[in-house]
């Protein structure tokens, strides 16, 4: 079994601060910047990653379901 846990990560290049690699990709990148390379490779992977469970692994799609705290709120803001 392969459990991955919630990852938040970030990364940002120095020299180009505001570089996206969902915006453009390889072809955005500035003079072969390797940083923002490294950006590019970690998002493609990323993605690569994502699609692969998805497809091993389709999320469940869950009910709705009014949860008895939502009422209890609602509740507490009813004027009669
Ligand atoms: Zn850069």
């Amino acid at each position: 079994m392969l459990k991955i846990g919630a990852v938040r990560w970030r990364g940002k290049c120095s020299r180009h601060p505001m570089f996206d690699p969902f915006d453009g990709g390889r072809g955005a990148v500035k003079g072969g910047c390797p940083r923002c390379l490294s950006l590019v490779e970690i998002c493609e992977l990323h993605q690569k990653t994502m699609a692969l469970m998805r497809t091993f692994a389709p999320p469940v799609e869950k009910k709705k379901k009014v949860s008895p705290l939502s009422l209890l709120q609602i509740g507490l803001f009813e004027e009669e």
